[in-house]
């Protein structure tokens, strides 16, 4: 039978819950159980797609097409588990589902409340469309005491009694500060938190104490005894230089084993954690460096590009390289040119709106010029076509439809296509919440291409979420200034690839490979990328 761990944060936010979960599930993987990793998320959006990356961060696509939290993300690269859409909720989405039911009559004239029918309806969606996995880790968003989180403490707290405390387990994760003034770490915001969720009723099982340095022992006991939790179950999580680190970190601190001895199951007692070892080293002791430009909108804060870095990260190990990722600013594009010198690719990532598309722009006229290497990824890919039209079919109106109406709309909306057997179709009006392409969709590759060279297959399935298309009608005229379709939908009416025939390594994808990079599977994009930036290195 599944059991249940709960993931729960305290004191401050950004604590790293997700890292923390996805460590866990890890090593539960590494101790033979099957694990599935789950997110409730307590803001009011129904889902992150409409949110501003600067507060919230990069928006995750699952495979079955679901915009979610950067989160799942963790979870899929720690664990290798496909995320799907049964593993995301917000305090929207419920709400959203119970006021269906409600105007359907579903709940046969009852008052509609917040207990039963909005937990009900949290604790289904925590218990239900499971594979009977071994364990479920289920992360609470947020901090408690937040107002947004309670009915989801509510249901976690009433799931203990429904499962049985012999299927659930709670994890509290903290902060224990360093205060130099009293050269001490501090254990009283840890006593608050966990009193603060005592007054909902939880207990917490295991205490994770995220510190800048080692928790001595007696500051341990300490915890334990006023969070009445046993020593042993304290366990401290200290900073680290990469987050590859944290699942041997936990083991060497007895978290899995003690989440073993919580269930009472049989231990085995050597977990093999070499691949983590393997990666760890690789990511310490590089043999190489190589320096990649990332030009976006949103590089003040990097969370917004945090499946990319992690791809690109996998792509060095693969290689036992260093990637130095250089962010530059596309709204300040002053001496793009000199600042750009000493790259050994330029990337531009996945992107919204006019704002900052300028310096994007001038940053692929660069690298197509100067025979850098350039990757484009769904917006990075469009702005190179905007940018082939315009410089080299001389278009000088050549834009994407996004920005508004133009004379040459090489990106234009698309408003019909199939997905799977079913037929979408979108407006310019129409709404902006899941509304894109979302997901997975095949792609066919073209033989001799350098993307089926990649690949080393003709047929691939790569994850999307993009509104706008290249436009077909343009493909002779790109064609003939050596831009060619290296991918496209089966149905042939989608550019899904872009690549140059006269440049060692420029190519555009619609879709967003980082997003099924694992870092024991580096995604072969990325690594060719890379291959190709480090042979520039040697240039230079
Ligand atoms: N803004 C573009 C579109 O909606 C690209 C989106 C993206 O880069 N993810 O088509």
């Amino acid at each position: 039978m599944t059991k249940f761990i709960f993931v729960t944060g305290g004191v401050v936010s950004s604590l790293g819950k997700g890292i923390a979960a996805s460590s866990l599930g890890a090593l539960l993987q590494a101790r033979g159980y099957s694990v599935r990793l789950r997110k409730l998320d307590p803001y009011i959006n129904v889902d992150p797609g409409t949110m501003n990356p600067f507060q919230h961060g990069e928006v995750y696509v699952t495979e079955d097409g679901t915009e979610t939290d950067l989160d799942l993300g963790h979870y899929e690269r720690f664990t290798g588990v496909c995320a799907q859409t049964s593993d995301s909720t917000t305090t929207g989405k419920i709400y959203s589902a119970v006021l269906t039911k409600e105007r359907r009559g579903d709940y046969l004239g009852a008052t509609v409340q917040v207990v039963p029918h909005v937990i009900d309806e949290i604790k289904n969606f925590i218990t239900g469309e499971l594979a009977n996995e071994d364990f479920v880790i289920c992360e609470i968003g947020g901090t408690v005491g937040d107002i947004e989180s309670l009915p989801f403490l509510e249901a976690i707290r009433q799931l203990g009694n429904d499962l049985g405390r012999e299927r659930t387990l709670f994890i509290h994760l903290t902060l224990v500060p360093y205060i130099s003034a009293a050269g001490e770490l501090k254990t009283k915001p840890t006593q608050h938190s966990v009193k603060e969720l005592l007054s909902y009723g939880i207990q917490p099982d295991i205490l994770l104490c995220r510190s800048d340095r080692p928790i001595p022992q007696d500051a341990k006991h300490k915890l334990g005894l006023f969070c009445n939790v046993r020593p042993e179950r304290v366990i401290e999580a200290q900073d680290i230089d990469t987050i590859y680190q944290v699942p041997m970190s936990y083991h060497q601190e007895g978290l899995d084993w003690q989440v073993c001895q919580y269930f009472g199951l049989k231990e085995k007692t050597t977990v093999d954690l070499s691949k983590w070892q393997n990666i760890v080293h690789r990511i310490r002791h590089p043999e190489g460096q190589v320096n990649i430009a990332v030009v976006g909108k949103y590089t003040q804060l990097l969370d917004a590009y945090k499946s990319l870095s992690e791809a690109l990260i996998h792509a060095g190990i693969a290689h036992n390289v260093k990637v130095n990722l250089h962010w530059f600013d596309s709204l300040s594009q002053d001496n793009f040119e000199d600042k750009l010198v000493g790259m050994n690719g330029i990337l531009v990532p996945g992107g919204f709106g006019e704002r900052g598309s300028a310096g994007k722009l001038q940053a692929i006229k660069i690298a197509r010029e100067k025979k850098i290497p350039y990757f484009g990824i769904c917006f990075g890919m469009q702005l190179a076509v905007i940018e082939a039209a315009r410089n080299l079919l001389r278009l000088k109106e050549a834009s994407t439809t996004e920005f508004g109406p133009t004379k040459d709309p090489v990106i234009g909306l698309m408003t019909e296509w199939m997905d799977g057997k079913i037929l979408q179709q979108r407006t310019e009006e129409g709404n902006l919440g899941g509304t894109m392409r979302l997901g997975s969709y095949p792609c066919k590759l073209q033989k001799g291409s350098l993307a089926y060279k990649i690949y080393g297959d003709a047929h691939i399935k790569e994850r999307h979420r993009h509104r706008y298309e290249v436009n077909m009608n343009y493909q002779d005229a790109l064609k003939k200034v050596g831009l060619y379709f290296s991918g496209l939908s089966p149905d042939e009416q989608l550019p899904e690839i872009i690549e140059y025939t006269n440049h060692p390594w420029f190519i555009g994808v619609q879709f967003h490979p980082e997003l099924k990079s694992r870092p024991f599977n580096p995604h072969p994009l990325f690594i060719s990328f890379i291959a190709a930036a480090l042979q520039q290195e040697r240039l230079v």
